[in-house]
């Protein structure tokens, strides 16, 4: 490896910057996942979590990616052969739909167009022809990180109200949690996944589950075989602290200082530094010439931006080329947008000069790796972040 001075700018969306705060926090021993000391810090983090899903019922932990908590999701509410309905919105929610075929459940798509997102009329149409109410769920992504989309959860909810299907309502929060407003109770959503590597600012490897009341009852009668993954057996040991099997201690330790600093920050604050970071990306992005990849700027994230490259040029190659000469790590493609888009991660813990620093090495690197486009991009994000 050559030597390389400075930071490494890490701006993909997930995982995220960890902040020094955070990492000192875990440099700690780890102490006994079984006594008092745990309990009492456990005990504390479990409710700090209801504070950060805005949830009232239970939230769990997993030692796990978010992927882990996919499957928990299904295998602790649905039984074989239970119906399902997701949505054609990227390479995310694409993922969560497979994870449901291996689990053993039918799949139903509601059509889509990546780059518009999630339709709530188009949800409701396929909701309202389903009068046997047999899709038991309904999984949409809140903010797909593939495409740089958040969807409207709120009007999905009044989709599943407007038809009065009872399916329960599965949520992705895994890039929005924590850098923009999420609401489990009142959007009415069963069950929220979540992640600690993006807006939570915690290193990868914690996954969560955000459950309601009526996730908890179908959770009484779901068929589908599940040990690790078992709610009940989480919610019985959490009651006093503590874990059916060896927690993640030293992640939770993070999650506690990042919980500390998302409260010193405040959520409001937090959640315009976002919006604020999108708008001047977006700019840049203008003036660069280039297209951002959403085409409904409605549903413009302000975690990340997708940005399609011109036809003839490898959004690969650029990252590669941004890498090499700035030390800087951009997101990928994914799926079948690998090669045409690269994604700038503009979530976590971030100022304005890592922004533009973020952006100046993309300025550079669109002019060393030859993409077509124009200068000026940096300027506009400067007067954006400076008026
Ligand atoms: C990152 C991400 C995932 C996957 O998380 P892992 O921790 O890598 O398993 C799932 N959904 C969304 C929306 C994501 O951004």
């Amino acid at each position: 490896m050559t030597f390389r001075s400075g930071r490494h700018f890490l701006q993909v969306p997930g995982p995220t910057n960890v902040p020094e705060r955070v990492l000192r926090a875990m440099n700690r021993p780890t102490i006994d996942h079984r006594g008092p000391d745990f309990a009492r810090m456990a005990t504390e983090i479990l409710k700090d979590l209801q504070w950060v899903f805005r949830a009232s019922g239970p939230v769990f932990v997993f030692p796990s990616s978010a992927t882990g908590c996919w499957e928990a999701s299904l295998v602790n509410t649905l039984s074989p052969g239970d119906k399902v309905l997701t949505c054609d919105q990227g390479y995310f929610a694409d993922g969560w739909r497979a994870t449901a075929e291996r689990m053993g459940l039918e799949v139903d798509i509601v059509p889509g167009d990546w780059r518009c997102g999630v339709d709530p009329a188009a949800v409701e149409d396929k909701l309202a022809k389903d009068t046997a109410h047999e899709y038991r769920a309904l999984l949409v992504v809140h903010n797909e990180t593939s495409t740089g989309i958040t969807n409207p959860l709120a009007a999905v909810r009044q989709a599943l109200d407007n038809t009065g299907h009872p399916a329960l309502l599965m949520a992705d929060a895994v890039s929005s949690l924590g850098s923009m407003e999420y609401e489990h109770d009142a959007w009415g959503v069963d069950v929220t996944v979540a992640g600690s590597q993006k807006g939570l600012m915690v290193p990868p490897g914690l996954g969560f589950n955000a459950v309601s009341e009526k996730a908890l009852e179908a959770n009484r009668s779901a068929g589908l075989p599940r040990s690790y993954w078992d709610w009940q057996a989480m919610r019985s040991f959490n009651e006093d602290g503590f874990f059916p099997y060896t927690p993640a201690t030293n992640l939770l330790y993070g999650l506690r200082e990042a919980i500390s600093m998302l409260r010193e920050e405040g959520p409001e604050t937090v959640f315009a530094r976002h919006q604020r970071f999108a708008e001047a990306t977006r700019r840049a992005v203008n003036e660069w010439g280039l297209e951002i990849y959403c085409t409904d700027p409605a549903k413009y994230s302000s975690a990340l931006t997708a940005i399609l490259v011109p036809e003839g040029s490898d959004a690969d190659s650029l990252r590669a080329v941004i890498l090499d000469r700035f030390d800087m790590s951009l997101g990928a493609g994914l799926g079948r947008l690998k090669g045409k888009v690269f994604r700038i991660g503009h979530l976590g813990d971030l100022n304005d000069l890592m922004l533009a620093g973020t952006l100046c090495g993309i300025e550079m690197g669109l002019s060393l790796a030859g993409v077509p486009s124009s200068r000026g991009g940096v300027a506009a994000a400067l007067d954006c972040l400076s008026a």
